[in-house]
């Protein structure tokens, strides 16, 4: 099997939509599959509408294309605000846009009109993150401005939480958000079809307060592709946190010397600490152009000594270790995010058939109302190699 590549089990990342899907639906919540973290890679995107998302959305028009090329029918929504060089592409591609300059806005009209459709747009409002957004002061100003403008029809509003700071969504921004939802549904007199609560940060939300307000769809990526809440790593409750493995193979083993002592080790701790002691450094033939060494789970017995741009140096206990072994590694979000991009790292697919009966870590499946989202004592495994990169 060639190395390196990635493995990707797609009936995992189908569970883990329908798990979410199953709780939010009581509550009124749609699932929006985000597949930025896999630069829309089309049989990703298919698992999770297969585990019953309502749509896609990606941050690129270039991932849309590629969802579209694929025959992918579903809607399709751009969360970044698009760019004006390429409005008639995000008309042609996505069936709405998520969306803070009016003369971004203005453009999409334009471009809709001339392609004879009409294009919908969610506002996307500013509660803090300061990534993006439009002030919750200016909003119906501008509302009334999409109104007035053909080709284009007002969808609804949305907030984004916990990407460019690490602030979560509280239930003052979320209620705020129902409040702005009323105040321009009143003062324009349009029905806003889609209040959009945020990303799997909002999930935690949802846990301790129970009620998201008016919030009826939620953009989730980082919750489907790896079972985690992400300001915390928190394993979400019945999901899979495997369904993504990095797999590199072993290109040079150096074993250390055993010992230069001619006498055997004879206090206990001695003999411990020999057996402890890193038996061999070995190079992978994966690097820092691949994917960033801290993003990954290291296999038990393994410590990261640090990477090139071609290169991962790693120490192992396991004298067994020779050149061409393949080594497995859990990526987190942002190395699944790399090593999709690398370009060099083959993508390996598991199929995506039903789901086994049993259920992942006994949990069980379509959890009620009542119960929780997120389990907070329930933690993903930790790197199993402590703090990394130390070493370095
Ligand atoms: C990336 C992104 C998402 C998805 O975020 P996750 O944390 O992966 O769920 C949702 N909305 C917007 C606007 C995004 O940029």
């Amino acid at each position: 099997m060639p190395a390196p590549r990635i493995e990707i089990d797609l009936r995992k990342i189908r569970h883990n939509t329908r798990c979410l899907v199953d709780r939010l639906r009581p509550r009124g919540i749609d699932v929006i599959g985000v597949t930025k973290g896999v630069c829309g890679y089309p049989a990703v995107a298919q698992a999770m509408l297969n585990g019953g998302a309502v749509g896609l959305a990606d941050a690129r028009v270039s991932n849309i294309e590629r969802l579209r090329n694929a025959s992918i029918t579903a809607p399709i929504s751009l969360i970044r605000t698009p760019m004006l060089s390429q409005v008639e592409q995000v008309v042609s591609l996505c069936d709405a846009s998520h969306n803070t300059e009016i003369a971004v806005i203005e453009a999409l009209s334009e471009a809709s009109s001339r392609q004879g459709t009409v294009h919908d747009v969610i506002l996307m409002v500013e509660f803090g993150d300061g990534r993006e957004g439009i002030l919750p002061s200016d909003l119906e100003v501008i509302a009334r401005r999409v109104l007035a403008l053909k080709g284009v029809r007002l969808k609804g509003i949305g907030a984004n939480f916990a990407c460019l700071n690490a602030a979560p969504p509280d239930s003052v921004a979320m209620n705020r958000i129902s409040c702005l939802a009323d105040a321009v549904e009143q003062s324009c007199g349009v029905l806003l079809q889609v209040v959009s609560g945020g990303n799997s940060a909002s999930l935690a939300l949802i846990h301790s307060v129970g009620s998201l307000g008016r919030t009826n769809c939620l953009r989730l990526g980082e919750a489907l592709l790896l079972g985690v809440e992400p300001l915390t790593q928190t394993k979400i409750a019945g999901l899979h946190t495997d369904a993504f493995c990095l797999v590199a193979e072993v290109i040079e083993v150096h074993a250390r010397e055993r010992s230069d002592r001619t006498t055997k080790p004879s206090s206990i701790s001695e003999r411990i600490a020999e057996v402890c002691l890193p038996h061999a450094r070995i190079i992978l033939g994966i690097g820092q152009q691949d994917v960033d060494a801290v993003d990954l789970s290291l296999p038990p017995g393994t410590n990261l000594v640090g990477a090139t741009s071609d290169h991962l140096v790693l120490e192992t206990r396991d004298r067994r270790t020779k050149v061409g072994d393949e080594m497995r590694f859990q990526p987190n979000y942002s190395a699944v995010l790399r090593a999709m991009s690398s370009g060099d790292i083959l993508v390996e697919l598991g199929p995506d058939q039903p789901e086994p009966a049993s259920q992942p870590n006994g949990h069980p499946r379509g959890i009620g109302s009542t119960q929780s989202l997120v389990s907070k004592d329930e933690r993903c495994p930790p790197p199993r190699s402590p703090r990394p990169l130390e070493h370095v």
